[in-house]
């Protein structure tokens, strides 16, 4: 079974001497930057000049410099800019003041894991990796609790990685929901065999699938959107709260018995044959070199996909559906 920390196994008093610099200030870095400044440390933000965030920052009564002074400064510094530029904002700002005894913090493992990054032999490299977005990192520890966390250690030089790692997330307010160890291969590894076949690709691929099957069929794109799509955040929600069992003691019994015998004609051998193609991809390096070249490519690949996938005709049904829903609000 994996180690879990908690609060009373992590010493904020390692960060009291030391200076924070938080590298980004978008959904991860607002919400580090500010409950470390709560927890009593100090805190630097690090930024781009010109970025729309440097004012908010400031606003929000934080420190803030260039991504280059933070990091000449900072004892600790997390790296909270999106991945796919992590490598080119490390290498032009940050490398050249890695220097003995610092700290490198990642909340994702991709770069490191797939030797993007590669810091110095004398430097600490670790990972805290909230299992939330920024806005409930945030939220969670005004209210006094905390959104669970993963700590790795890549590269122990100080022979002290991991009582820091675990007071940064102490700091962040994760250690009093629980810190779980793993390893920077593991959390990479899984974080995108997760986003790829359930969570972001498996979902949206099963909603559309079940969607177009009902209009095909002759019935009405806004029935069709309420039952394949609207109402899963019901499911899930039950769930989430509950596991399967309360989700299934919530539903009929003829919702149950559809369940267990339909499902799996759905979701069958041949499906966990391909997650398991798509893990190997993931494993061997092949997924990430893929959208490695994409980037570097000026990603015409990725955006025209996202562009297809917006004008699927449920999206704009689902437009018109939530708008009967006043409580929603509208989402960009
Ligand atoms: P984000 O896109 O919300 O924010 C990125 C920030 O970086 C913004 O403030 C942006 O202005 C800034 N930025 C962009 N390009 C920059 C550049 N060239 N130089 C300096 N600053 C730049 O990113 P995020 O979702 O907070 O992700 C940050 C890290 O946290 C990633 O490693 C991600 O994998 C990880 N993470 C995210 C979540 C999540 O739910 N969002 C959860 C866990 C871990
Ligand atoms: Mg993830």
């Amino acid at each position: 079974m994996a180690r879990i920390f908690y609060d009373e196994d992590a010493d904020l008093g390692l960060l009291q001497d030391r200076r924070i610099g938080v590298i980004g200030y978008g959904s991860q870095g607002h919400a580090h930057a500010l409950n470390l400044q709560d927890s009593g440390l100090t805190v630097a933000v690090g930024l781009y000049p010109g970025s729309p965030s440097w004012e908010k920052a400031q606003g929000d009564g934080l420190t803030v410099g260039s991504v280059a002074d933070v990091a000449r400064d900072s004892d600790v510094l997390m790296m909270l800019v999106p991945d796919q530029v992590q490598r080119q904002v490390y290498e032009d700002h940050v490398a050249p003041h890695m220097a003995e005894g610092k700290t490198l913090m990642f909340a994702h493992g991709f770069n490191v894991h797939f030797n993007q990054i590669d810091a110095p032999a004398d430097v600490d490299v670790s990972m805290i990796a909230p299992k939330g977005p920024g806005h409930l990192v945030r939220r969670e520890y005004l209210s006094g609790l905390g959104v669970p966390a993963l700590v790795a250690i890549h590269q122990d030089a100080s022979e002290s990685a991991l009582q820091l790692a675990l007071a940064y997330g102490k700091g962040i307010g994760s250690a009093r929901a629980g810190i779980l160890q793993t390893t920077f291969l593991e959390e990479t590894e899984t974080d995108l065999f997760g986003e790829q076949v359930i969570l972001c690709g498996g979902l949206t691929s099963l909603i559309k699938a079940a969607y177009e099957t009902l209009v095909e069929a002759g019935y009405q794109p806004e029935s069709a959107y309420f039952e394949t799509f609207h109402e899963v955040k019901l499911i899930v929600d039950l769930l989430y709260e509950g596991g399967m069992e309360y989700m299934r003691y919530s539903i009929s019994d003829t919702a149950e018995y559809g369940d267990y015998t339909r499902g799996p004609r759905v979701i069958d051998a041949s499906v966990k044959d391909r997650m398991r193609a798509i893990l190997d991809e993931i494993r061997s390096g092949q997924f990430a070199s893929e959208w490695i070249a994409e980037n570097q490519a000026g990603r015409a690949r990725f955006l025209a996909l996202r562009r297809l996938n917006a004008e699927h005709p449920i999206e704009e049904v689902g437009k018109e559906v939530r708008a009967m829903m006043k409580w929603l609000g509208e989402q960009k």
